[in-house]
C-alpha cells in the first residue's frame, strides 16, 4: 500500500476518463440517461442511490481508514443515524463512553429511546466496567468516542475491541477528533469508523458532513442499503470540497498538532489556568495509550480556570484571533464554552461538562500569534 499523503491525493481519483480532468469532476445531477431500459452506465441511475463524486469521496476515505467500504452523508449525526438504525431494533442496548459528543447523546437518549433503543454510559478506560456493560444478551454497539469531545479522554482501541468481540458487539469509533492521519481504528480491531467530516477531514468551516468506514463488506452492504433507504446522503458540491480537503489533510494535521503542542505546554505554565487536558501532554491521564495508538495528538484542547465558569466565560470573550464559536478542526483556530454552548444538551445527565472548561480549536496560523492572542484573553 501506497503512504498515507499519496492515497490522500489519488485514491479514487484517477484522472476523469472522459476529459482527463485531473480532479474529479463535480457530479451535479440527479439522473442518468440509460442506455435501453435498465442499461446503466457504471452502475448510475438516481444520485440518492449513488453519484460519482460522492463514490470517489468514500473509495477515498475508505482507503484512508483502511477499510473495505465507505459512505458519507449529509452530516456526522445522519451518519450515525443510519448506523445505529442499520444495527439495533427495539429492546436492545448502547453502551457508550461517558463523555460522548452531546449530538451522539442527545440523539441516543432523546431520539432512539422512545424507539426503545436504550443506553449505558461507561467509563472506557475501566475495562472491567466495560466487561460488565457488555455482558447483557441486548448490547449491539459499544460507542467510543477517542479522543473525546470536550475532555480528551482517550480509549484503548485494541483493548476494548477484544472485549467488545468477545461479547459479540460491535466496536464502533468516532474518529472526527483524531483524523485517519493520526489514528486508524479499523487496524486496531473497531468494527466501524465514524466521522464528521465537518471537522478535519473538511478542514475549512465550510462544509457539513458525515461518513462510515467499515471493514466487514457484509456489514457494509447493509449499511449501504440502508444509506440509500434512508437517504441522507451529501450532496456532490459537499462531497467534492471534502475530497479537495482531504488532500492536505497530512500536511494540516502536522501544523494542528505541532501548534496545539506548544500552546498545552504554554497553558500548563500559566497561573490562572488548573487542569490542561491534552493528550499529547506527558501528565495526560492517557498519554500511554494515545501514544501506542496515534501518531499524533492533533489540535484540541480543553483547558479548566482556577477562578470557575465566570473567568472561562472571560476568556472565550476576550479571546479575538481565537473567534468564539463551536464546531472545531477548521485551518482557524476558534474558542467555546462547551457547558452553555456544544454541550448544553448534556446538562443535567452523566454526560454533563465541567462549568470552567474552556475548549480551543488550535488552527493552523503562526502559533506566536496564537499565544499572544492567548495571554491578553487570560490576563
Ligand atoms: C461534530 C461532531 C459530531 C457530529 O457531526 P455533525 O457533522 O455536526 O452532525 C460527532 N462526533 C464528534 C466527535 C463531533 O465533533
Amino acid at each position: 500500500m501506497t503512504g498515507f499523503n499519496t492515497r490522500a491525493i489519488h485514491a479514487g481519483q484517477e484522472p476523469d476518463p472522459a476529459t482527463g480532468a485531473v480532479i474529479p469532476p463535480v457530479h451535479l445531477t440527479t439522473t442518468y440517461k440509460q442506455d435501453g431500459v435498465g442499461g446503466l452506465r457504471g452502475g448510475y441511475e438516481y444520485s440518492r442511490s449513488a453519484n460519482p463524486t460522492r463514490d470517489t469521496l468514500q473509495t477515498a476515505l475508505a482507503s484512508l481508514e483502511q477499510g473495505t467500504r465507505g459512505m458519507t452523508f449529509a452530516s456526522g449525526l445522519a451518519a450515525e443515524d443510519t448506523l445505529l438504525r442499520t444495527v439495533c431494533r427495539p429492546g436492545d442496548q448502547v453502551v457508550l463512553g461517558g463523555d460522548a459528543y452531546g449530538g451522539t447523546y442527545r440523539l441516543i437518549s432523546r431520539v432512539l429511546e422512545p424507539w426503545g433503543v436504550t443506553h449505558t454510559p461507561v467509563d472506557l478506560n475501566d475495562l472491567d466496567a466495560v466487561r460488565a456493560a457488555v455482558a447483557p444478551e441486548n448490547v449491539r454497539v459499544v460507542w467510543c468516542e477517542t479522543p473525546s469531545n470536550p475532555l480528551l479522554n482517550v480509549s484503548d482501541i485494541a483493548a476494548l475491541a477484544e472485549i467488545v468481540h468477545a461479547s459479540g458487539t460491535l466496536l464502533v469509533v468516532d474518529n472526527t477528533f483524531a483524523s485517519p492521519y493520526l489514528q486508524q481504528p479499523l487496524t486496531l480491531g473497531a468494527d466501524v469508523v465514524v466521522h464528521s467530516t465537518t471537522k478535519y477531514l473538511g478542514g475549512h468551516s465550510d462544509v457539513v458532513g458525515g461518513a462510515l468506514v467499515v471493514a466487514d463488506a457484509e456489514l457494509g452492504e447493509r449499511l449501504a442499503y440502508h444509506q440509500n433507504a434512508m437517504g441522507a446522503v451529501n450532496g456532490p458540491f459537499d462531497a467534492w470540497l471534502v475530497l479537495r480537503s482531504l488532500k492536505t489533510l497530512g500536511v494540516r494535521m502536522d501544523r494542528h498538532s505541532a501548534n496545539a503542542g506548544r500552546i498545552a505546554e504554554w497553558l500548563l505554565a500559566h497561573p490562572a489556568v488548573g487542569d490542561v487536558l491534552y493528550p499529547g501532554l506527558p501528565q495526560h491521564r492517557n498519554h500511554d495509550i494515545a501514544a501506542k495508538q496515534m501518531s499524533g495528538f492533533g489540535g484540541m484542547i480543553s483547558f479548566r480556570l482556577k477562578a470557575g465558569e465566570e473567568a472561562a466565560l472571560r476568556v472565550c470573550e476576550r479571546a479575538q484571533l481565537f473567534t468564539l464559536a463551536e464546531s472545531l478542526g477548521g485551518v482557524e483556530s476558534l474558542i467555546e464554552h462547551p457547558h452553555r454552548m456544544t454541550h448544553a444538551s448534556a446538562a443535567g445527565s452523566p454526560l454533563e461538562v465541567p462549568a470552567d472548561l474552556v475548549r480551543l480549536s488550535v488552527g493552523i496560523e503562526d502559533v506566536d500569534d496564537l499565544l499572544a492572542d492567548l495571554d491578553q484573553a487570560l490576563s
